[in-house]
């Protein structure tokens, strides 16, 4: 309760690259004192993030596991929440449950394996990002090392917030965002509709998005529109969340611009879904033309067979030490996350950490009771799946 204190009280915003690396190298202390070999990745300095905490045990029993968590939070130094305030059995804090509390659940899982001479011969890599909250660009670089790690393990469980004792995650949706650019003629007011005018750009806009809005739905997916702006002089700044327009009640407007989100559970999904966003992109009102792009961002993990055999162990070892048994969160209900950049490449399972709640909140607490049950049941985990698991489907 102590350690957990100490990295809560040091702050470790994303942007915080001190801060980050200080708490990672506590981690780090912990991790050595196990027998891991542990190392500091770097990350570009025009990343602007603090980089990775990396550590590995090798060996050749069961299953070969990768285990995540992140050292950053949400809370830069100048937030006014910065320190951990505990009454009874909750405790305050920046980081408390997302996911700090999450961390020490891997290294007191770990440390009492080792106690117990069961971590002998294991494969088991480590690694607590240092920019899980904003990743550092590009992906290809600030995610190169997980992605490494994943190619050369069968089974990743990740400590984010748990989501109460009886649920754990085996899907989680991606995220990705598009934008929309439409035109139409300048012209006065009052020749709307005529030949020449046409409907102009924003009731085309409006067309595209209502038809999103009646053609679209289904479940899992979100597409959601942030930002518009629409009238004779649009000026979208290079962030695309800021900008400037001008217009005239009596002038038909020649171009809007909308940016938006796009959240779906499987790239099947997402690829299906822009086809048809841009289908109805081309079913143009007279004398306008629009165009939809489209960019990536977090890939989805999807409900695979392979994650919910985690999950089915998962919910033995609980009805083994008498937690009750353990079903599947609804992804509908929780966002993107790290364990999605790996997700493609073996079984896995989130929401592993820390019960509490009030993630990015000024409120953000972890539930202290819980948190013996909690690590209880990981170290379990980990031991079968490192011990009993034999390899399936996947070459070593
Ligand atoms: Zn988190």
């Amino acid at each position: 309760m102590k350690f957990l204190e100490n990295t809560v009280n040091i702050n470790s915003g994303t942007h915080n690259l001190e801060g980050v690396k200080k708490v990672g190298l506590l981690y780090k202390a912990e991790l050595d004192k196990l027998g891991f070999a542990t190392r500091w990745i770097e990350m570009p300095k025009e990343m602007k993030r603090a980089g990775h905490l990396y550590a590995e045990i090798k060996g050749n029993v069961g299953k070969r596991l990768l285990l995540i968590g992140h050292l950053d939070t949400v809370f830069e130094p100048d937030s006014p929440v910065q320190t951990w305030i505990r009454k009874d059995t909750v405790a305050a804090g920046p980081g408390t449950n997302d996911m700090k509390g999450g961390n020490m659940v891997v290294i007191y899982a770990l440390k009492a394996l080792k106690e117990a001479g069961l971590l002998k011969d294991r494969q088991v890599i480590v690694i607590l990002h240092g920019d899980e909250e904003s990743s550092g660009k590009p992906i290809s670089i600030s995610r190169k090392d997980i992605i490494e790690a994943a190619q050369r393990s069968d089974v990743a469980l990740c400590f984010e917030t748990g989501t109460g004792m009886d649920y754990a995650t085996v899907a989680r949706r991606g995220s990705s965002s598009w934008s929309l650019t439409v035109k139409g003629n300048q012209a006065h007011s009052g020749g709307i509709f005529n030949k020449s005018t046409g409907a102009g750009s924003i009731y085309e806009a409006s067309r595209i998005i209502h038809q999103f809005y009646i053609e679209l739905q289904e479940q899992y997916l979100t597409f959601s529109p942030g930002i518009i702006l629409g009238g004779t002089q649009v000026i979208m700044d290079s962030t695309g969340t800021e900008g400037t327009v001008s217009g005239k009640t009596n002038i038909v407007p020649n171009t809007t611009v909308v940016k938006g989100d796009l959240r779906f559970i499987s790239e099947e999904q997402k690829n299906r879904v822009r086809e048809k966003m841009k289908l109805i992109v081309t079913q143009n009102l007279p004398q306008t033309e629009a165009e939809i792009t489209f960019s990536d961002g977090i890939p989805a993990m999807s409900p695979t067979e392979g994650n919910m055999q985690v999950l089915n162990q998962f919910s033995k070892v609980s009805e083994d030490l008498g937690l009750g048994s353990v079903k599947a969160f609804d992804p509908g209900l929780r966002g993107a996350g790290d364990i999605s950049f790996v997700a493609q490449y073996l079984d896995c399972l989130d929401g592993l950490g820390a019960m509490g709640g009030g993630a990015h909140a000024p409120s953000e607490f972890i539930n202290l009771k819980t948190l013996r049950d909690v690590e209880k049941r990981t170290a379990v985990l980990i031991h079968r799946i490192t011990t009993l698991g034999k390899i399936q489907n996947k070459a070593r």
